[in-house]
């Protein structure tokens, strides 16, 4: 017997991230891809079995599932509508799965514009990186309701490890936010911390690897700071643009909760006042080596 013939799915938004979880999707589905700047995703099918759609309604046409990983939810919003946007070409009873890090309130306007056309939708931002993509190792952190979630999981699956369900629509968006916002605290921290350490010449590797057996340590400290910080190696993995408006997103959630963060305001206004200064392209670590010129200390080992 001939195996099973794959879904249809369709993937839009081939950034940085996008990319590989889109890879891991083509080993699945039967894969269509659109992205805003076409040539970006011919170079992709040069190397991936997908079809490359000229419009999202062709990208959408026929699909059982579709996926976006878009900068915020307002890009995604904007190719909902018009004569070529998702919602012309989508059908009733598909599957929505939004894996931009998206604002929560965003996210509830998307599923209910989504619902009216009986479409089922997912918030489920990522969390590990371009290396987490290229190995299928994310986390994924959905907001649903359980039976749209229940759907979800087998196709998450393809590009995540741990796959949570958080609750309602805007949940894994609003844990998202708040997991960059902290990410974004350590990157700054560390920044200062160690620009001081280095200065009164206590040798930075060892330090590192001192701390990072205590109680200090960090994602950054263990994770990013040893191959990219310490060896003056930068690779562009996650612009410094998106973080600062994943803290964005998370102080106008944690307003909204009624919460006050003045720390984390302090951590936003110090990355909008960096996004302003290295620019829209600059990675994110960046902000490192902004400390470091303000300093005049580098931090290497
Ligand atoms: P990139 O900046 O690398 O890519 C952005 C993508 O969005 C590109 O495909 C771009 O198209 C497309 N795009 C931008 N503006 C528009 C628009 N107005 N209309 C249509 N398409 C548009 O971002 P990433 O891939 O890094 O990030 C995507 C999402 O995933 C973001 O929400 C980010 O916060 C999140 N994320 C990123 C991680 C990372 O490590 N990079 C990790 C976890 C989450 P074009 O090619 O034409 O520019």
């Amino acid at each position: 017997m001939p195996p099973p013939s794959p879904g249809r799915a369709a993937f839009l938004g081939l950034g940085a991230i996008g990319r590989p979880m889109a890879a891991h999707l083509a080993k699945v589905f039967d894969l269509a891809v659109w992205n805003r700047t076409r040539e970006r995703a011919e170079q992709f099918a040069a190397r991936v079995t997908a079809r490359v759609a000229g419009s999202p309604r062709e990208a959408v046409l026929g699909a059982e599932v579709v996926l976006t990983c878009l900068p915020t939810s307002a890009e995604v919003e904007t190719l909902l509508g018009g004569p070529d946007g998702i919602l012309a070409g989508l059908g009733s009873g598909a599957l929505f799965l939004d894996c931009t890090s998206a604002d929560p309130a965003g996210a509830q306007r998307l599923a209910a514009r989504l619902a009216e056309a009986d479409i089922a939708y997912a918030d489920c931002p990522v969390s590990g990186g371009t290396n987490g993509a290229e190995a299928g190792t994310l986390t994924v952190m959905v907001g649903a309701d359980p039976g749209t979630f229940a759907r979800a999981r087998p196709v998450l699956a393809c590009f995540g490890k741990r796959i949570e369900h958080l609750g309602a629509v805007g949940s894994g968006s609003a844990l998202k936010a708040v997991n960059n916002a902290l990410l974004a605290a350590n990157i700054l921290t560390f920044a200062e911390g160690f620009a001081g350490l280095a200065r009164a010449g206590v040798p930075v590797r060892r330090a590192l690897e001192v701390l990072n057996t205590s109680s200090g340590r960090s994602f950054v400290t263990e994770g990013l700071v040893p191959d990219r910080v310490l060896t003056g190696d930068y690779p562009n993995t996650f612009r410094l643009a998106l973080l600062e408006k994943d803290v964005r997103i998370a102080l106008s959630f944690l307003d909204a909760q009624g919460i006050p963060a003045p720390v984390l305001h302090r951590v936003g206004a110090l990355l909008a006042e960096a996004r302003k200064e290295l620019g829209e392209e600059a990675d994110y670590l960046e902000a490192i080596r902004l400390q470091e010129r303000r300093t005049g200390i580098e931090i290497r080992g």
